[in-house]
């Protein structure tokens, strides 16, 4: 079991609290809050046990100066000085004199909010290769470090793995609900387990598969990767997604999971992505001009005797192309079918989690995952780096 932030005294010290802030925003304005939402309660506990709390998170990518004026955490700052009914103090800068001052400058209670980690990225990646002296001088700042950015836990950044590595460690409420989620999920789950895999590439989800098989009863594949393994048994899929290098791969999990790996039976489908007009068919049915963009609704049927018997299910990847209203069907009636279960549900971060969110389910699932990228590296069996180094209880 990790140290949590539950295990200090945090009165009068300096929390340097890791957060995932990698939130959309389009024209300066934040399209979707929910990564805030789920930090506010290590936030918030810091703050009412009387620390000073000192935030870090990334926020996309940069690689050029205009990436800066893109992915500033200003409004972030200011959404979260709402949902917080409080004053933050924003730094525009990763390090110096402004930001060393207002530290210095701090009253207990007190929330700072550091600029986008990976502005020191710009010049030698030094956040995202853990530069020793930059994870060193952020360390410098405060006296204890808490890691609560699930969604980032799989990297290995001066701000999560650097910082924690110098200073006294554990994890936040959020790391913790997403582990005993995920991993005591994977590790224990209540049988009958259901996965179901979607989203665009079977290389993506070649060791998922892989890990996931042998623990689970039934995998249920939809979404472009259905198509090579489609395609391994033998149907012509027309011009639907296709991933050439892994027909093989796939041939050899239905070889070995015949009873367990369940594909889809029709589709709804298109001779493009942008044109008007779409149809359902059998999978068997597909012109060589077409191309399989959701499920059918046979389908959704076949898969909701699966889940009708499952106690527990997990679900990463969108089973169709979810964006186009012509195709988000099969997406939307897998929440609604998973919203009315006895079971526990859990959905991995990423498209799935954006998809159910926007769909009205947010409260539906037991779990939805704030980590795309880091739940899929639990389900593939692997230690994410930025809990690793957390210390042991
Ligand atoms: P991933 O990032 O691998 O989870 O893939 C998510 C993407 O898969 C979404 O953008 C979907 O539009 C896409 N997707 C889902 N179903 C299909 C399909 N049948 N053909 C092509 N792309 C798909």
């Amino acid at each position: 079991m990790k140290k949590t932030i539950k295990d200090y005294n945090l009165e009068n010290k300096k929390v340097i609290i890791r957060v995932d802030f990698n939130v959309p925003i389009k024209d300066g304005i934040i399209t979707d809050d929910n990564r805030i939402k789920e930090s506010l309660k290590t936030i918030k506990y810091a703050v009412e046990n009387k620390a000073k709390v000192i935030l870090l998170s990334h926020l996309g990518r940069i690689k050029t100066e205009e990436d800066k004026i893109k992915n500033t955490l200003k409004p972030v700052a200011n959404r979260l000085s709402e949902l917080l009914d409080k004053d933050i103090k924003f730094i525009p800068n990763t390090r110096g004199e402004e930001l060393e001052n207002a530290i210095n400058n701090m009253d207990v209670g007190d929330v700072v909010l550091i600029e986008n980690t990976r502005f020191e990225d710009l010049d030698g990646k030094l956040e995202s290769s853990n530069d020793s002296k930059l994870a060193s001088y952020w360390a410098s700042l405060g006296d204890l470090y808490i890691n609560d950015a699930f969604g980032t836990s799989h990297r290995s950044h001066a701000s999560n793995v650097g910082i924690a590595s110098i200073l006294p460690n554990g994890i936040g409420f959020l790391i913790e609900k997403e582990l005993n989620n995920l991993l005591d999920t994977i590790n224990k789950p209540e049988k009958p387990f259901t996965v179901i895999l979607g989203g665009s590439k079977v290389s993506d989800k070649i060791n998922v598969i892989e890990n996931i098989a042998p623990i689970a009863d039934y995998i249920l594949i939809g979404g472009g990767m259905a198509f090579t393994f489609l395609k391994a048994s033998g149907v012509n899929i027309g011009s639907s997604l296709l991933d050439k290098e892994n027909i093989n791969f796939c041939k050899q999990m239905l070889d070995k999971y015949p009873d367990k790996i369940i594909l889809p039976i029709d589709v709804i489908c298109s001779t493009s992505l942008d044109s008007n007009e779409c149809r359902e068919c059998f999978i068997t049915d597909l012109k060589n001009n077409e191309m399989g963009l959701d499920i059918g609704n046979g389908t959704i049927k076949l898969f909701k005797q699966y889940l009708n018997n499952s106690k527990t299910i997990i679900w990463n990847g969108p089973v169709g192309v979810f964006e186009n209203k012509m195709y988000a069907k099969g997406t939307e009636e897998l929440c609604q079918i998973l919203s009315t279960l006895d079971a526990k549900t859990i959905i991995g971060g990423g498209d799935t989690a954006s998809a159910a969110i926007n769909l009205g389910y947010k409260n539906s699932f037991t779990h939805i995952s704030t980590g795309g990228g880091a739940s899929l590296e639990l389900l593939e069996g692997k230690k994410l780096p930025g809990i690793e180094i957390i210390n042991d209880k």
